[in-house]
């Protein structure tokens, strides 16, 4: 079934979207993205996905394509035409059309696309039965706090694991745990400490993983944000990681060794059920 999509000012069905080939984002990944997560349908921590994407926008001293209440009314509008009660909305901003050129151009105005992706969320085998991971080197760029559509060296990763049998992919630099391929990395200590690493330009500043910290802290949790290595997670009670997409993942396997008792365990089940009540009740 055809979606209707939003492309610089119009929502037209997807086979009608066009961008042109003189994009930035298609020429130079010079485009940034924000992933919002829908349940219920309700948008979940969309004003920290706002604040996220202005950071993005002030790092690559790209233009605002517009306000934030004209951002929200897209959000709501594809909403309605594409009966989304459950799903993802998947926005992107690029520094527009210009003759190639690897310099900012001064006039170039910015693209603005948005579509939907209908995804069950809450009920997912994935997070009943926990997933297994590899670990692979990070290759990625050293800005990786700003969240721009370079992702082929996750994607890479991805297929990495996918052609191992596996999930997906924890990324490791100097010895340590980055991120996972598209989300925030997690273990629990065996004395019950939730480590995550501490926000640099190492890894994405995860917006499940702000709501998610809250969470915890807020249920008496202990946290400590600090990079792991892989061998402290594979002797771990558990891990788990969390995206918009995932909200909160129970990891049962690392590189072949299961995690804990090798099921999902009681911090992760905890917290995703604790995340979702609490989005959902800030959610509109
Ligand atoms: N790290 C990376 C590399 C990601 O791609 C994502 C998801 N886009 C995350 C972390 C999680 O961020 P969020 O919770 O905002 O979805």
């Amino acid at each position: 079934m055809s979606r209707i999509v939003y492309v610089n000012g119009e929502y037209v069905p997807e086979e009608a979207a066009k961008i042109s080939v003189f994009d930035r984002g298609f020429l130079f990944a010079d485009a940034i993205y924000e992933v919002t997560s829908v349940l219920d349908g309700k948008l979940l921590d969309f004003e920290g996905h706002m604040r996220r994407l202005h950071r993005s926008l002030g790092e690559l001293e790209m233009a605002e394509p517009c306000d934030d209440a004209t951002l929200e009314a897209i959000h709501r509008e594809l909403m309605t035409r594409n009966a989304l009660r459950e799903g993802l909305i998947y926005l992107q901003v690029t520094r527009g059309a210009a003759d190639r050129d690897f310099l900012y151009p001064a006039e170039a105005v910015p693209s603005l696309v948005l579509f939907t992706q209908a995804k069950s969320l809450r009920t997912s085998p994935a997070a009943q039965a926990g997933v297994r991971i590899i670990s692979a080197p990070d290759i990625r760029w050293g800005r990786r706090d700003i969240k721009t559509v370079q992702l082929l060296a996750s994607a890479m990763a991805k297929m990495e694991a996918k052609k191992a049998g596996k999930d997906d992919v924890w990324m490791t630099e100097d010895g340590f745990v980055t991120e996972g391929s598209s989300n925030n990395a997690y273990i629990v200590t065996q004395d019950g400490t939730i480590v995550t690493r501490d926000l640099s330009n190492a890894i994405l500043h995860g917006i499940t993983r702000a709501a998610v910290l809250r969470c915890a802290r807020e249920a008496q949790m202990k946290v400590e944000e600090r990079p792991f290595t892989i061998e402290e997670a594979r002797g771990a009670a558990e891990a788990f990681f969390t995206s918009a997409s995932s909200f909160v993942m129970p990891v049962i396997e690392i590189d072949g060794t299961p995690v804990g008792s090798g099921a999902p365990g009681p911090v992760a089940r905890r917290l995703r059920e604790i995340y979702i009540n609490t989005a959902l009740e800030s959610g509109s």
